[in-house]
C-alpha cells in the first residue's frame, strides 16, 4: 500500500489532519482484541484508493531542539514515504522551521503535496500565493479544524502514488520477516540462515526501496527473507525509537507470508514483544513463534515445556501458533526451522472441500447445538471457505445475532482440528442466510 507522510513543524495542524485523513477507520482497527495500536500510523481511503498515512510528528525522539526535531521528521518521512504532505501555518505565514524542511524535502526527489492549513474562512484564500515560495508547486489550502479543503489535497496526493502494476503475490515463493525487540538477535537469524544457504539474488540497495530482500532455495522450494530495518543498523538516532521500529515492522509484515516473531530466551518474554506480535495476528499472517539464544538456557534448569507454557500463558491470541527453539549463534535446531515455515506457509494458503468442511461443522452442531440466546437459538445452514490468506470462512445462519463468540470459537476449533491450520489465523464470518 502506498504510504503518506505528514510532515510540518510543531503546532500547525499535523495530527487534526491525521486524524481527519483516517476518518472513523481508527475505531475499526481499535476494534480488535488484544492489541495496542499506534496512532503515528494507519490506514485511510480515498476514493477507491486505500493507503497508509504516518503522522511523524508523533514519533518522539526525546528532548530535541526544534530543528533536530523537525529534521528528523522530515527524514523519516523521506525514507518511509511514496508521497509526502508538507504542511505549514497559513495564519502565521513561513517560518525558518518551514523553510528548513523544505530544503530537505526538496531534496529528497519524493513528491511532496504542500498544504496550507487553518485556512478557515475564504478570505484567507487571498495569502495562499506566498506559499508558492517554498518551491513545492500549486499550494492546497485546507481547514483541518472544519474539515475542508481535504478533498482537493487527496486528489492531488493520489496522482503520485507509484503504480504498482506487478502481482506481488507471487504463489511459488514464501516471503517470511523476522520482527522482535531490538537485540533479540534478528540480524544475526537472517546471517545464520543465509550463511547455510545458496542465496539466489540478493536485491542491490535502490534509491526508491531501501530494503535487501534475500532469496534462496531449499528443498525446491524458493524463500525470501524480507528485510526489516533495524536489522541493518544505519544507526539514525530515530530507528532506536519504538514507534519507528514499529513502522518498519509493519511494512515487513505487509510483504509477507509468514511472520517470525523472535523472542529472547535469554531475557525472557517482555510487554513489547507481545505488542509487536499483536501486529502480525492483526494481519493476518502465519505466524511462527522462534525463541532465540536457546543457547544461553540451562537445560537442567529450564525446559522446552515451560518456556512453551510462559510463552502460552502471555501469547493467547497466537495459540495456533507453532514455537521454534533455536541457537542463531551456535545454530543448533536452525535446521527445524525451514521445514516449519513451509508448513505454515502452505496452511496459510489452504483450501478445503466444501463438502468435507460441512459434514464436519454439521456433525459438530449435531453434537453440541447452540444454546439459546433469549429463547432463539443459532441455525447453522451452510458453511464455505471464501478465501484463503489467510483460510477465511463465512457460516450461513438464520441470524448472525445468535452466534456467540464462544460458539464461534467452537466452530474456529472443529476447523483447526479436522485440517490442521497450524500457524495461520483463520477467520470465521456469520452471515444471514439470503
Ligand atoms: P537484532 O537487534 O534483533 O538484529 O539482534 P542482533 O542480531 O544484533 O543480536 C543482538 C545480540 O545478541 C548480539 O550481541 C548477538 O551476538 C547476540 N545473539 C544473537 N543470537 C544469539 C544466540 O542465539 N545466542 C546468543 N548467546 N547470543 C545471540
Amino acid at each position: 500500500k502506498p504510504v503518506v507522510a505528514i510532515v510540518g513543524r510543531p503546532n500547525v495542524g499535523k495530527s487534526t489532519i491525521f486524524n481527519r485523513l483516517i476518518g472513523e477507520r481508527i475505531s475499526i482497527v481499535e476494534d480488535k482484541p488484544g492489541v495496542t495500536r499506534d496512532r503515528i500510523y494507519a490506514e485511510a481511503e480515498w476514493l477507491t484508493t486505500t493507503f497508509r498515512v504516518i503522522d511523524t510528528g508523533g514519533i518522539e525522539v526525546g528532548d530535541e531542539p526544534l530543528l533536530t526535531l523537525v529534521r528528523q521528521q522530515a527524514e523519516i518521512a523521506i525514507d518511509e514515504a511514496d508521497v509526502i504532505i508538507f504542511i505549514v501555518n497559513g495564519q502565521e505565514g513561513i517560518t525558518g522551521a518551514d523553510e528548513e524542511i523544505a530544503k530537505l524535502l526538496y531534496k529528497s526527489n519524493k513528491p511532496v503535496v504542500l498544504a496550507v492549513n487553518k485556512m478557515d474562512n475564504p478570505e484567507q484564500r487571498e495569502q495562499i500565493y506566498e506559499y508558492y515560495a517554498l518551491g513545492f508547486g500549486e499550494p492546497y489550502p485546507i481547514s483541518g479544524a472544519h474539515g475542508l479543503g481535504l478533498g482537493d489535497l487527496l486528489d492531488e496526493v493520489v496522482k503520485h502514488f507509484p503504480k504498482f502494476d506487478h502481482v506481488q503475490d507471487e504463489d511459488d515463493v514464501i516471503s517470511f520477516s523476522l520482527i522482535g525487540r531490538p537485540n533479540v538477535g534478528k540480524s544475526s537469524l537472517v546471517n545464520a540462515i543465509l550463511n547455510e544457504e545458496r542465496v539466489i539474488v540478493s536485491d542491490i540497495e535502490g534509491t526508491t526501496r531501501d530494503a535487501i530482500d534475500s532469496t534462496f532455495e531449499r528443498d525446491g522450494q524458493e524463500y525470501t527473507i524480507i528485510d526489516t530495518a533495524g536489522m541493518r543498523k544505519r544507526g539514525k538516532v530515530y530507528e532506536k525509537t519504538e514507534k519507528y521500529s514499529v513502522l518498519r515492522a509493519l511494512k515487513a509484515i505487509d510483504r509477507s507470508n509468514v511472520v517470525l516473531v523472535i523472542i529472547d530466551a535469554e531475557t525472557g518474554i517482555r510487554e513489547q514483544d507481545k505488542r509487536i506480535a499483536g501486529y502480525a495476528h492483526d494481519a493476518g499472517r502465519g505466524i511462527i513463534i522462534v525463541v532465540n539464544k536457546w543457547d544461553t538456557i540451562d537445560s537442567k534448569e529450564q525446559s522446552m515445556e515451560q518456556f512453551e507454557e510462559d510463552i502460552r500463558m502471555h501469547f493467547q491470541f497466537l495459540d495456533y501458533a507453532p514455537i521454534v527453539f533455536l541457537s542463531a549463534k551456535t545454530k543448533k535446531r536452525l535446521h527445524t526451522l525451514l521445514p516449519v515455515i513451509r508448513l505454515v506457509s502452505e496452511n496459510h494458503a489452504k483450501r478445503v472441500p466444501t463438502n468435507v468442511l460441512n459434514e464436519v461443522i454439521m456433525d459438530a452442531v449435531a453434537i453440541s447445538p447452540p444454546s439459546s440466546i433469549k429463547g432463539k437459538r443459532l441455525k447453522i445452514l451452510y458453511v464455505t471457505q471464501v478465501s484463503v490468506k489467510p483460510p477465511s470462512f463465512v457460516v450461513f445462519v438464520n441470524d448472525p445475532e445468535l452466534m456467540h463468540f464462544t460458539y464461534q470459537r467452537f466452530l474456529e476449533n472443529k476447523i483447526r482440528d479436522t485440517f490442521g491450520f497450524v500457524g495461520t489465523p483463520i477467520n470465521i464470518f456469520a452471515r444471514r442466510r439470503q
